[in-house]
């Protein structure tokens, strides 16, 4: 029914999750209707964001290609506080809480033995390496965990507490992990202001 460029357009905007027939048709018939300006302007920003965005040098958040984060390269941050997590995008679920003032580091994974992923396959030993030591030299850091409930986050949190202890650490980093009440199985992408702001000011030591 629909012109084939129309509706290959159609077929492709589907490769997003959660577009489907409708809603990629209504899309391509936007597309047309586009001004030429516009249509340029938007094939312009899908090719910068395909070829200029990587992942921070340093926390492993979404950044231009091979530079700092916006996170990264503010200086008026919170030197004191470190955030890890294990996705890119929960940097995201953690900011809209709006009182974080810290950095992060993304893990990349959580240590789950029984999926064949350990320490090495996370970046746990960027952070030991090149982060910590430096935060530790201006002062006592605390390292916050924001990870989803379950066996990955305990195991990557008792490994993490682990190598603290190990390197003589314990009195410079305490560890902190957002408050209980979170549900077993949210997912942090749809974590709103209040929940986020509360998980965060109750947020309790890992003894
Ligand atoms: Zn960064």
């Amino acid at each position: 029914m629909l012109p084939k460029a129309m509706q290959d357009l159609s077929d492709k905007l589907k490769y997003f999750p959660g577009v489907g027939t409708r809603s990629s048709q209504k899309l391509a018939l936007d597309v047309i209707h586009l001004s030429p300006e516009k249509y340029d302007e938007l094939i312009e920003a899908f090719s910068q964001a395909r070829n200029n965005v990587g992942f921070c040098t340093q926390c492993g958040f979404f950044a231009q290609k091979n530079k700092l984060c916006e996170i990264c390269s503010n200086e008026s941050r919170n030197k004191t506080q470190i955030c890890l997590v294990e996705k890119p995008t929960d940097v995201i679920s953690m900011e809209k809480s709006q009182i974080y003032r810290g950095y992060y580091h993304v893990l990349n994974a959580l240590i789950s033995p029984l999926d064949n992923i350990f320490a090495e396959n996370t970046r746990i030993g960027e952070l030991f390496e090149h982060r910590l030591a430096g935060l530790t030299k201006l002062g006592d850091v605390e390292v916050i965990l924001f990870f989803k409930a379950g066996f990955a986050g305990e195991a990557t949190t008792a490994y993490i507490k682990e190598l603290i202890k190990d390197r003589g650490l314990t009195e410079k980093i305490k560890i902190s992990r957002l408050a209980q009440g979170l549900p077993m199985y949210y997912n942090p992408d749809t974590l709103d202001q209040a929940t986020m702001a509360r998980a965060l000011e109750d947020r309790r030591l890992v003894s």
